[in-house]
């Protein structure tokens, strides 16, 4: 008997997309045996609406740069393309649309995943899809509010890599080379990207 196809869900801001979110994908892939991980970057997103963020054509292309070599992964445009703020229970109803024969997994770092609890139609969210927590430097899982076996955890190489660290780097004129893939490094170079952002 053939089993059911098991995609990943790695949604984000991607603002950029760097080895963190690219190594956190790979190790669930692995861990989970996923036959596809697809990566889904925000629209607006919900939990940075005091922020600037990067135009979504900007974080959609960089991902499809970043994901390109790798035949396991994809880049979708369900949340790029939904007008208004972005939902976790949007994205995974849009995917489930698009793919109703697979098992979805939704990965997503420690700290996201504590403010699932705050995410709208929460409890609509374990039918969904299950969870994966990744760990991530500084940021250990309270699991302890959430529902049992929804939710796993899953220890990452730690890579204490983030979007707002290399926006500060390319803001500041230092390297970002090897943080993200050298494609990243390049797309940003050419489109000036997180220059003069004073606000961050
Ligand atoms: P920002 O610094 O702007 O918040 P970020 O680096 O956290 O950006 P996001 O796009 O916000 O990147 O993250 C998308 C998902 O990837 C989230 O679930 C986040 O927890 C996870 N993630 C981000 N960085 C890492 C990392 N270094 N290792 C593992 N997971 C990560
Ligand atoms: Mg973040």
């Amino acid at each position: 008997m053939t089993r059911r196809p098991r995609v990943g869900v790695m949604g984000g801001t991607f603002d950029p997309v760097h080895h963190g979110h690219l190594v956190a994908a790979s190790e669930a892939a692995a861990r989970f045996e996923l036959d596809e991980v697809v990566f889904v970057p925000t629209g607006q997103p919900t939990f940075k609406q005091d922020q600037k963020v990067s135009d979504a054509e900007h974080r959609y292309l960089m991902t499809v740069i970043a994901t390109a070599s790798n035949p396991r992964f994809t880049v979708s445009r369900v949340d790029v393309d939904r007008p208004g703020l972005t939902y976790t229970v949007d994205t995974l109803r849009d995917l489930h649309a698009q793919r109703p024969e697979a098992d979805l997994y939704f990965i997503s770092g420690a700290d996201a995943i504590e403010q699932i609890l705050r995410w709208k139609d929460a409890d609509e969210l374990w039918d969904m899809a299950h969870f994966v927590a990744v760990t991530r430097p500084g940021h250990a899982l309270d699991v302890g509010r959430l529902p049992t076996g929804v939710v796993s955890t899953l220890e990452v190489p730690a890579l204490s890599i983030s979007s707002t660290d290399c926006r500060e780097r390319a803001r500041e004129g230092k390297p970002v080379w090897y943080l993200v893939p050298d494609g990243v490094v390049q797309y940003i170079e050419k489109y000036r990207l997180y220059r003069g952002l004073a606000d961050e």
